[in-house]
């Protein structure tokens, strides 16, 4: 039994060899296990490629180094891609997925009832209370206007069979969502629940504006609902002026038609401006989406792997 585990990492020096050395208490506990942990140098700018090609001495180890930074989305899709094993887990380097964990999800799988054990927090302790609040209201207007189940508090801690990873690996779109992606495979998925675990060093890659600009992209990638919110308001606006008509046509015939009502007219102007700008805006990101797909670019380079270490 083989199982492989995809770690990306971004500028992690402090990270990696505290992680490699938790990791290993697992494996020891896991002596029948055959494991690769590939490590997905996402175009870091500190030493962690330096520590990859050290550690890949060890031959449990193997890591994929990226042209530049292409982001964790672009990282999990490469480890997918070189992972060989019968079970394929996906884990963050800053302990904040605890690595014990992966041996209850290696026996629920064994038990060959579930494809997917994945994790969820139950907990947002150590953050600040207005991120949670946005996460929250996120994960609400999402599950309403997208058909895929996006579950709340969700990690990217979760390990899966090669079946399901090969499903996963059809999908080839550009803008990929990965928690989206996961759920709309389909498969049998078990939830484990655990409480945050505060990063144990660096800091996290996210700020408030990358997460919320992120949001958006799982939006546009999973739900077409907005794009109909031009059409809502068109047939709306339709219905309002058809009442307005009608009211002014008759108070015009009853009292005659003195000029005045022009601020009421400036305001209608600019709603309805507004309201076309905003659709015209909804559509533009839809079509930005589009146009990248379109263009076909691949989402990652590979400049080194473990194997150009070997040959060298
Ligand atoms: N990461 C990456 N590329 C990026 C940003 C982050 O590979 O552009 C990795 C990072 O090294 C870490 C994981 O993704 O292993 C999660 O990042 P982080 O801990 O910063 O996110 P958070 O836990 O705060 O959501
Ligand atoms: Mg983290």
């Amino acid at each position: 039994m083989k199982v492989s585990i995809i770690i990306p990492c971004y500028n992690e020096e402090e990270m990696i060899s505290l992680y490699y050395k938790e990791m290993k208490k697992v494996m020891n506990k896991m002596k029948k296990v055959e494991f690769e942990l590939i490590f997905i140098n996402d175009g870091s700018t500190d030493k962690t490629l330096d520590i990859l090609r050290d550690l890949s001495k060890n031959k449990d180890v193997r890591y994929i180094s990226f042209s530049r930074n292409f982001g964790k989305e672009a990282g999990i899709y490469a480890g997918l891609k070189y992972a060989t094993g019968d079970y394929v887990g996906l884990m963050d380097v800053d302990l904040q997925d605890p690595p014990e964990m992966l041996i209850e999800m290696y026996n629920i799988l064994e038990e060959k009832e579930y494809d997917c054990v994945a994790t969820r927090r139950v907990s947002r302790e150590g953050e600040p209370p207005i991120r949670s609040f946005f996460a929250r209201m996120y994960y609400k207007i999402i599950n309403k206007i997208s058909k895929t189940e996006i579950v709340d508090g969700a990690r990217d801690f979760r390990l899966m069979t090669r079946q399901m990873v090969d499903s996963i690996l059809e999908v080839t779109e550009y803008n990929r969502f990965s928690k989206g992606i996961f759920s709309w495979v389909g498969y049998k998925t078990k939830w484990l629940e655990y409480k945050n675990v505060e990063r144990a060093a660096g800091t996290s890659k996210w700020s408030f504006w990358k997460l919320f600009l992120y949001s958006l992209d799982s939006i546009t990638a999973f739900s077409t609902v907005p794009l109909s919110i031009a059409a809502i308001f068109g047939v709306l606006f339709c219905l309002v002026a058809f009442v307005i008509i009608i009211f002014i046509i008759v108070r015009t015939l009853i009292f005659g038609d003195p000029t005045s009502g022009w601020p009421s007219m400036a305001c209608i102007m600019f709603l309805i401006g507004g309201v076309q700008l905003l659709c015209t805006g909804i559509i533009g990101q839809y079509l930005s989406k589009t146009y990248l797909e379109v263009k076909n670019r691949p989402v990652y380079i590979v400049k080194e792997t473990e194997k150009d270490l070997k040959n060298k």
